[in-house]
């Protein structure tokens, strides 16, 4: 089938074309820049992009794939978990077409998508697969069985901060520009990885039988990284910003990738995904290839423009329902700003 994917959970405006697991078309207008004054995603700015991207964006799309509206069989939209407002436009944006033109119309999960994304580039998920979704809004490990089948099982999150907010944060505090995860990874080009001794959040636990094993810390962690800054502050003394970032890259990049293959060897699991915007960054890279290789688990990162918010990955979990043969949703469908994870299609796969 042929399906459009359309995203617009956060600051993205994503649409994208997928047929039988194959990328045609992909294109995302973003209101990043908008936001940059106020150092985070202001929800009505986003909501009021949207809008305007929307039909560029989708228009865009049809022409990249070479296709007609009229050649889509399907149309997939996230429906959440997301800002509502901007959920809210990409939804009736996504209905308006199905209904147009007679498609199908599925409402997926966000999450769902990230993981889709995966296998535009490297093929069908190698399931169960462990996966990390690591960006400014999620930090998770979840077990995927069955991607369309199966529930997802959400191993572990984040119990404050997501690893993106965390870094965009310090990188705040260290006077970086936003985005900070982009900025933290080339300050830190220079630094010393060792240079301070930043907390492990959540990695003491004891042995097999930790109830954090796979849950996530970064506002302590935030907070180190802050007093750290001060206290150079306080002394007058210069900043060594590439040794703080180089330091809270590894703290970060440990973490993760330590509960991540973790999660691997306790679930017997032989592949790990890591998707999402920090999936970019070059020290949380370079460990998950270290330690996947030395324990036998093959890593699969998508490359970047498909690791951010985008609709290709909403048209790849929509192309995977259609072959699945999922129920379709009705007109009525609605937003779920906090939809919970068990099913990549938010009407759950009968
Ligand atoms: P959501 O959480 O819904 O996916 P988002 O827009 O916050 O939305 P992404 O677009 O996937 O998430 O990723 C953006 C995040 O990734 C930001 O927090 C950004 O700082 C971080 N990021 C991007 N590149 C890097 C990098 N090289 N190193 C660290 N973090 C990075
Ligand atoms: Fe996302
Ligand atoms: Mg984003």
């Amino acid at each position: 089938p042929v399906v459009l994917g359309i995203e617009s959970s956060c600051d993205e405006t994503g649409a994208g074309i997928v047929r039988d697991g194959r990328l045609l078309a992909h294109v995302v207008a973003s209101s990043m820049d908008e936001h940059a004054r106020f150092g985070g995603v202001v929800p009505e700015i986003a909501a009021r992009a949207h809008l305007h991207a929307f039909g560029p964006v989708v228009r865009q799309a049809l022409e990249q794939a070479g296709l007609r509206a009229a050649q889509l069989d399907a149309v997939a939209v996230t429906t959440g978990p997301g800002l509502s407002g901007a959920l809210q436009v990409g939804l009736a944006g996504a209905k308006a077409l199905a209904y147009g033109l007679g498609l199908p119309l599925y409402g997926v999960h966000h999450l769902a998508g990230h993981v889709a994304a995966d296998t535009l580039e490297h093929g069908p998920l190698p399931e169960p697969c462990v996966v990390l979704i690591v960006s400014g809004g999620h930090t998770s490990l979840l077990l995927v069985r069955d991607l369309v089948r199966e529930p997802i099982l959400h191993l572990g999150d984040t119990l404050d901060d997501a690893a993106g907010e965390c870094f965009d944060k310090v990188a705040r505090v260290f006077g970086l520009p936003y985005p900070g995860g982009p900025a933290i990874d080339r300050a830190a080009r220079g630094g010393d990885p060792k240079a301070v001794p930043f907390p492990r959040p959540l990695t003491g636990g004891p042995r097999g039988r930790d109830p954090y094993a796979y849950s996530f810390s970064f506002s302590g962690l935030k907070t180190a990284a802050a007093r750290w800054a001060e206290g150079h502050r306080q002394r007058g003394e210069r900043l060594p910003v590439a040794d703080g970032a180089a330091s809270l890259q590894e703290a970060v990049a440990d973490v993760l990738t330590r509960k991540a293959v973790a999660a691997c060897r306790e679930h017997g699991v032989r592949t790990l995904v890591v998707v999402g915007g920090v999936a970019a960054n070059s020290r949380v890279r370079a460990l998950a290839e270290r330690r996947c290789a030395s324990a036998g688990i093959e890593l699969r990162v998508p490359p970047m423009t498909l690791c951010t918010d985008n609709g290709a990955m909403i048209a790849a979990i929509g192309d995977l329902l259609v072959r699945a043969d999922a129920p379709p949703a009705p007109l009525s469908l609605t937003i779920d700003p906090s939809a919970p994870l068990e099913y990549a299609a938010l009407q759950p796969v009968a």
